[in-house]
């Protein structure tokens, strides 16, 4: 064979994106861990590697499949956290679909990559049996305890809420196009971690705990494993026994030719005073709107994503979100003037904006709604329940939860 053929070719750039694949020797879930989508953030792929590598001699104990990929090659080369553009912005269905069909031809380093990364993805979901899990591996470039994102989907929230850190969710509603939302939509259970600060040595022992954890919460391995205590303790110890469930409520988007500068010496999570001065943008001063915890302030020059404030959701309201998720009591909420379904599915309702007003969007996020404005009149609100595909994970060890 010539060393230009495609199959080659091919062959190759799949050994660039696949870090490794373990078969175990009995039935189970087929679990996907991605590390350095942005190539400044390797410490995921590190943990990835050595993960593979022990897991390789404990094939007998084993169940299913387990993925270790890398997100962005090119970038992680380089080490920086993208060539042209952010790779975890380009997964809306709508972009996907157009890669995948050849009529969006791949123009930027990322959309390459993505292109590679999306087949291997469907190769995947296609050739291998679920439940499948999808985890995807990052760390910030401010100094912070390990944190999950979640896509705010009933099942993956019941099911994140196993690991001992604090979980965010909410954030698909103030960024287009991550690869998680792309395989929630999906209706798999998928979300992101969040291992500590980029250069952190801590973050790859992060990343190691995180990825053992997963194989026993999937029931891949056991829990009864000795290791599982070690790095349960170990990850909950990162986390400073932090472990509260928290809503974004605020993004500061930082425009193309901005002059966007954090105040120095914010930690993640750090409590601030309504008014106090976070940032300054073009000289001037920005302010926290409430009393709030701060999350993701930029430390670094590329990325868009300013800072966001969160705040705590408390337990009973989880609980109760719970409860109207399953019952569906949504489906009362098109009786109300201004509000209807979208379409026969059922899926998405649109909002007269007079109408959302006395709605607060708190509310909605309680049935499981996410927005999106449409026009200047009308909201979209689509429902991130109708998708989950439930039944496949009904031998999964956390299904009794849901
Ligand atoms: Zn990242």
């Amino acid at each position: 064979m010539r060393k230009n053929s495609p199959e080659i070719q091919d062959k190759a750039m799949r050994n660039e994106f696949l870090i490794g694949t373990v078969r175990g020797n009995h039935e189970g879930p087929t679990v996907i861990f991605v590390g350095g989508i942005h190539g400044n953030e390797p410490s995921g792929v590190q943990a990835l590697e050595l993960v593979m590598k022990e897991l390789e001699g404990e094939a007998e104990s084993l169940r299913g499949t387990v993925f270790a990929l890398r997100g962005n090659p090119a970038a992680l080369a380089l080490q920086e956290r993208f060539i042209d553009e952010d790779l975890n912005r380009l997964w809306t269905i709508p972009r996907v679909n157009a890669i995948k069909s050849g009529e969006l031809k791949p123009a930027s380093s990322e959309e390459n990559q993505q292109q590679q990364l999306c087949r291997l993805i469907d190769e995947i979901l296609e050739n291998e049996s679920g439940p499948f899990y999808f985890f995807d591996l990052h760390t910030t470039s401010c100094q912070t305890i390990p944190f999950l994102t979640v896509n705010d989907m009933h099942m993956n929230r019941v099911y994140a809420e196993q690991y001992p850190v604090p979980m965010i969710l909410g954030i698909e509603e103030y960024l287009e196009g991550p690869v998680l939302s792309y395989i929630n939509e999906l209706g798999y259970v998928a979300f992101g971690f969040e291992a500590g600060q980029h250069d952190d040595p801590h973050s790859v022992q992060n990343q190691l705990a995180f990825i053992r954890l997963t194989l026993s919460f999937t029931g891949a391995l056991d829990r009864s494993d000795l290791s599982f205590q070690h790095y349960y303790e170990s990850l909950k110890k990162a986390a400073s026994g932090v472990n509260e469930v928290y809503e974004i409520f605020f993004r500061y988007e930082i425009d193309k030719d901005e002059l966007f500068e954090m105040q120095p010496g914010f930690v993640n999570f750090e409590s601030v005073k309504k008014d106090s001065s976070l940032a300054s943008s073009n000289g001037e001063i920005l302010k926290a709107s409430r009393d709030s915890s701060l999350f993701m302030p930029l430390y670094q020059k590329q990325g868009n994503d300013g800072y966001f404030l969160i705040r705590k959701i408390p337990r009973f309201i989880l609980r109760i979100s719970d409860w109207l998720r399953r019952i569906r009591m949504d489906h009362i909420f098109p009786l109300l003037p201004g509000i209807r379904w979208e379409d026969e599915g059922k899926n998405a309702l649109v909002v007269n904006k007079r109408v959302a007003r006395f709605f607060a969007r708190e509310i909605f996020h309680l049935f499981g709604y996410r927005n999106k404005v449409i026009d200047q009149d009308h909201i979209r609100m689509k429902n991130r329940e109708t998708v989950a595909r439930k039944e496949e994970y009904k031998s999964a060890p956390w299904f009794d939860k849901l």
